[in-house]
C-alpha cells in the first residue's frame, strides 16, 4: 500500500505542485484547504505525511498541530510557509513537546528544491509496528510511561498518576497505545508488555517516595492479566523489589475481565489485593455484564468513561449516565474516577456530584516523569502561596 501524504493548504498552487512532487515519490496524495474539509478527510489517520501550512484562514498552524496530536497521529509533519518566522519555530518546538514528528519547515519558495530532502527518511517509515518490532522494542527499552495527574475533586490534591503506556519507535516515531496494544495482545506479547510496564510504574513509585512524594501510580492491564499463569507468584516477586511506603499501586481492568471465569478471578483479584494492590474497574459503562462484574468482583474504584463525561455538558442522557455512576459507586462505598475531564463546567458537575476523583486534559495532560515532576512541584508551592486550587495546563506526550 502506498504511503499517505496530507497537504494542508489554501493555496490551489501549492496544493497541486506538492501533489505532483509527492505523487512523484510514490506517495497516495489527498488536498485540503480548511480545518473544515480536514475534519471530514478520511486519509488523515493513515497520513504519513502530512504538509501543514502555518496560515491557514482563521486558524493558526498551532491549532492544526493542537487537533493532529489529538488524533494520535503518528504522521510526520512537515510546515510550509511564505518565510521562516518566530511563529514557524515556536509551532516547531510546540509540537515536539507533545511528542510529535515535526520534520522542520519548508518555505513555499522553496518548495520544488526543498521538498525531495524531507522526503527520503520517510521512505523506511510507511506501515504500522510489526510483533517483531515489539519483540525488539521490549527487549531494548523503546516502551515509557507517561503520567496523568489524578486530582482529589472535593480537597484539590493530587493524590497519584495514571501511568500510560509510550512507544518510541526508532523509524516510526512515538506510539500511542492504541497503535500497538492490541497487535501486542494478537501475537501474545501482551503478558510481556504488562510486566514491563509494572516494573517501570512501581520504579517511578519508588523513586517519588525517595523525594518524599507518596503517590499513587495507577497501572492499566489487560483483561486476561487475571488468566496470566502463575501471575499471583510473578506478582509477589515483583512486589518484594519495590518497597513504595504508603503509595499504592492501583490495577485498572476493564470490563470484560474475567467475563468466563468470575470464580476463578475473583480469587486472583482477592490475592493481588491482600498483596497491596487497588483494583479499579476501567472505562465503566463502555464494555457489557459490568453490573456482574461489580457485583462479583472485588474492586475498590470505578471509572466513569470519558464518552460520557465528554458529553456530560450538551447531552441529557450522557449526564445522567455519568451522575448516576457516581450515585452507584458512593453507595457501594468505592472510589468513583472521572476520566477525561475537558472543561470547567464537567469539572463542577462532577465535583458537586460528589465524584471523589477526576483526572482529564482540564486538570492536565499525561507528560514525562520530569515535567510531571515540576508541574506538581510548581502546583504546590502556588497552593502554599494561595490556597485555592486552580487548573493548569501543561505540556504533553
Ligand atoms: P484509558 O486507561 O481509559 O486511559 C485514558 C486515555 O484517555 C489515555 O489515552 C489518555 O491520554 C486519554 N485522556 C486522558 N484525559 C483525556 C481528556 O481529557 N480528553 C481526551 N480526549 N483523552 C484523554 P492513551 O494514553 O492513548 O491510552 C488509551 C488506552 O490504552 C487506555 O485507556 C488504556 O486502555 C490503554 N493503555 C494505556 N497504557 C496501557 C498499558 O500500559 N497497558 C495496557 N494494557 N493498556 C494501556
Ligand atoms: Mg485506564
Ligand atoms: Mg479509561
Amino acid at each position: 500500500m502506498a504511503a499517505t501524504a496530507l497537504v494542508i493548504d489554501d493555496d490551489r498552487d501549492v496544493q497541486l505542485l506538492s501533489k505532483l512532487l509527492l505523487e512523484q515519490h510514490g506517495f497516495a496524495v489527498e488536498t485540503v484547504g480548511s480545518l473544515g474539509e480536514l475534519v471530514r478527510q478520511p486519509s488523515l489517520l493513515e497520513a504519513t505525511l502530512i504538509l501543514l501550512d502555518l496560515e491557514l484562514g482563521e486558524f493558526t498552524g498551532l491549532d492544526i498541530l493542537d487537533y493532529l496530536y489529538d488524533l494520535r497521529l503518528n504522521a510526520a509533519i512537515l510546515l510550509i510557509s511564505a518565510s521562516a518566522s518566530e511563529n514557524v519555530t515556536r509551532a516547531i518546538d510546540a509540537g515536539r513537546a507533545k511528542g510529535l514528528q515535526m520534520l522542520g519547515f519548508l518555505p513555499k519558495s522553496g518548495f520544488l528544491t526543498g521538498l525531495p530532502a524531507f522526503l527520503s527518511p520517510l521512505e523506511a517509515k510507511a506501515g504500522m509496528p510489526t510483533a517483531e518490532d515489539l519483540t525488539q522494542a521490549l527487549e531494548g527499552g523503546e516502551l515509557f510511561l507517561v503520567y496523568q495527574p489524578q486530582q482529589d475533586l472535593q480537597r484539590g490534591a493530587i493524590k497519584g498518576v495514571e501511568a500510560l503506556v509510550r512507544w518510541q519507535h526508532p523509524t516510526l516515531g512515538l506510539l500511542f497505545p492504541d497503535s500497538f496494544i492490541p497487535m501486542a495482545e494478537k501475537h501474545g506479547l501482551i503478558g510481556a508488555l504488562t510486566w514491563q510496564v509494572l516494573e517501570l510504574a512501581l520504579a517511578q513509585q519508588v523513586r517519588w517516595q525517595a523525594k518524599g512524594w507518596a503517590l499513587n501510580v495507577a497501572v492499566n492491564v489487560p483483561a486476561d492479566f487475571v488468566k496470566e499463569e502463575g501471575v499471583i507468584e510473578s506478582f509477589k516477586r515483583l512486589k518484594s523489589h519495590y518497597v513504595t511506603g504508603p503509595a499504592r499501586l492501583t490495577l485498572e481492568l476493564t470490563e470484560s475481565v474475567g467475563i468466563e471465569c468470575l470464580n476463578y478471578a475473583r480469587h486472583v483479584l482477592e490475592a493481588l489485593r491482600d498483596l497491596g494492590c487497588r483494583l479499579s474497574l476501567d472505562d465503566f459503562g463502555t464494555g457489557y455484564s459490568s453490573l456482574r462484574q461489580l457485583y462479583r468482583l472485588p474492586f475498590d474504584e470505578l471509572k466513569v468513561d470519558r464518552s460520557f463525561v465528554s458529553l456530560m455538558e450538551q447531552d441529557d442522557a450522557a449526564r445522567a449516565i455519568s451522575l448516576s455512576v457516581i450515585d452507584l459507586g458512593k453507595r457501594m462505598g468505592l472510589e468513583v474516577v472521572a476520566e477525561g475531564i475537558e472543561t470547567q463546567v464537567q469539572l463542577d458537575l462532577l465535583t458537586e456530584a460528589g465524584c471523589s476523583m477526576g483526572q482529564g486534559y482540564y486538570l492536565a495532560r499525561p507528560q514525562s516523569a520530569a515535567a510531571f515532576e515540576q508541574w506538581l512541584g510548581e502546583r504546590r508551592s502556588h497552593e502554599s502561596a494561595q490556597p485555592a486550587s486552580t487548573p493548569s495546563f501543561s505540556s504533553t506526550c
